[in-house]
C-alpha cells in the first residue's frame, strides 16, 4: 500500500476527511476506526477486490456498479447527491433564523417553537417517499417554458387553463403551491389551531427555502445535462455547510408584509432561474482549469465513507460565486419570514400569547444529521396536485 494519502481528523465529530489522490492508506486508516480490527482485515480484501477491479478512487463516483453490494458496503452510492433542497443545515438554519424577524406579537409562539420549526424544516423532504405528489412542490423547471417563463400565470387556476395539470406537474409547482400553503397557514392562524400552525410554518419555510437555489428553477437541476453531476447539492449542502456558520452574516431585519405574496415569490423564482446558468457555468469553468484530483475528497460520515468536493475546490467555486449562496441564504429568510408575518397579518393578528404558557414541542429526533436525507431523488415524476 502506498502512503499517499493525507488524512485530516476532526476530533468529537466522528468525521475524518481523507485526501486522496491514489489507491493508499487513508481508506485503510478510516475503517479500522470505524470497524474495528477485525472487520479491518475483512475490509482489507474488499478494498483489495476493488484494487483488483481497477476501480480507481477519481472515478469511483461514477464506475462503482449500484448493484455492487461490497462496495455500497463501503461507500454510499449516492455520494455527490448530498442531500435535497438547501440540505438538513440549509433548511434548518433558515426557518431558526426566521424567526428573529418576527414581531413581538408573534415571539410568543413563534421563539418558543423554535426548535420545532428547525428540526421540522426538512419535513417535506422525508414526504417525498411517502406522498406521491410531494415532488414537484420542490420546483420548478423555468427554463422548459422557453420564452413564456416571463409571462408564467401568478394564479394556479390560470396557469391550469393556459396548460394542462399533467404539463405543470411535468416541470415542477413549486410557486403555486408556496400560495397553497400559505393560504392553509392563514386559515391554521384563525382557528387558533397552534399545532397546524407550526406544521404550516415549518412546511412553508422549506418550499420557501427549495426557490430560492437556483438549480431547483432549471431543468439541469443536478447538471446531468453538462456532466456536472452532483453540483445540485455542492451549491446547496456542501457550500453552506462549509461557510455559513463562520463567514455568513445572517442577522437580518425585519418581516414586511407582503401585499402581493405571489408576485414577491414568483420574483425570486425568477432571480433563481437567472442564476442557474451562473451557478453551472463557473463549476465548469472551474472543474475545467484543474487537474481532476483537487476536486473530490472522501469523508466518513456515520461509518459511511462519502465522496465530496474537496474543501480547497469549495473555496474556489466559493469564491467564485461572489457570495451568491449567502445572498440567497440571506433573501430565503427574509423571505420566510415575511410569509409567516403576511399569513398572521391576514389571518386578522391573532393573539399569540396564549400559546406562551404551553411548553415547548419536545425536540424531534435531537440525533439527527442530514445523512438521512441523502439519496432523494431531486426532480422525480410528477403527480397530482
Ligand atoms: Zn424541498
Ligand atoms: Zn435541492
Amino acid at each position: 500500500m502506498r502512503e499517499n494519502a493525507l488524512g485530516t481528523r476532526h476530533e468529537g465529530k466522528a468525521r475524518r476527511q481523507i485526501k486522496i489522490e491514489d489507491m493508499g492508506m487513508g481508506g485503510l486508516f478510516m475503517l479500522r476506526v470505524h470497524f474495528g480490527r477485525r472487520k479491518k482485515l475483512r475490509l482489507k480484501v474488499m478494498w483489495m477486490l476493488l484494487l483488483s477491479l481497477s476501480i480507481r478512487f477519481q472515478a469511483w463516483g461514477m464506475d462503482l456498479p449500484s448493484n455492487n453490494r461490497i462496495a455500497n458496503t463501503i461507500v454510499n452510492p449516492c455520494f455527490l447527491h448530498a442531500s435535497v433542497n438547501w440540505g438538513f443545515f440549509g433548511h434548518r438554519h433558515i426557518n431558526y433564523h426566521a424567526v428573529f424577524l418576527l414581531p413581538p406579537q408573534m415571539m410568543p409562539l413563534f421563539k418558543k417553537q423554535i426548535r420545532y420549526l428547525a428540526d421540522h424544516a426538512t419535513d417535506p423532504d422525508q414526504r417525498r417517499y411517502a406522498v406521491k405528489e410531494e415532488a414537484p412542490r420542490h420546483y420548478i423547471d423555468m427554463d422548459r417554458y422557453g420564452q413564456e417563463a416571463d409571462s408564467l400565470p401568478e394564479s394556479w387556476e390560470d396557469a391550469v387553463a393556459l396548460y394542462s395539470i399533467d404539463s405543470l406537474n411535468a416541470h415542477g409547482i413549486a410557486p403555486w403551491w408556496i400560495m397553497v400553503m400559505k393560504a392553509r397557514l392563514v386559515k391554521a392562524f384563525r382557528d387558533g389551531d397552534r399545532d397546524a400552525i407550526l406544521k404550516l410554518a415549518a412546511d412553508l419555510g422549506h418550499y420557501i427555502g427549495d426557490v430560492h437555489v437556483p438549480l431547483h428553477a432549471s431543468s439541469n437541476h443536478n447538471g446531468q445535462k453538462t456532466d456536472q453531476h452532483g453540483i445540485h447539492g455542492f451549491w446547496e449542502s456542501r457550500l453552506p455547510e462549509l461557510y455559513a456558520e463562520k463567514q455568513y452574516d445572517l442577522l437580518i431585519g425585519k418581516a414586511i408584509y407582503l401585499a402581493k405574496p405571489e408576485s414577491f415569490i414568483w420574483q425570486r423564482v425568477r432571480e433563481s432561474a437567472a442564476a442557474a446558468d451562473t451557478v453551472l457555468q463557473l463549476e465548469k469553468r472551474l472543474s475545467d482549469s484543474l487537474p481532476s484530483g483537487m476536486k473530490f475528497a472522501y469523508e466518513a460520515r456515520n461509518g459511511i465513507v462519502t465522496r465530496q468536493y474537496a474543501e480547497v475546490y469549495a473555496a474556489a467555486y466559493h469564491t467564485l460565486l461572489s457570495g451568491m449562496v449567502e445572498r440567497r441564504m440571506r433573501q430565503a429568510i427574509f423571505a420566510v419570514a415575511s410569509f409567516w408575518f403576511t399569513a398572521w397579518v391576514d389571518a386578522g393578528q391573532p393573539n399569540l400569547s396564549i400559546f406562551a404558557a404551553l411548553p415547548a414541542i419536545p425536540p424531534f429526533n435531537p440525533s439527527a444529521d442530514d445523512t438521512q436525507f441523502q439519496c432523494g431523488s431531486e426532480h422525480s415524476p410528477p403527480t397530482g396536485f
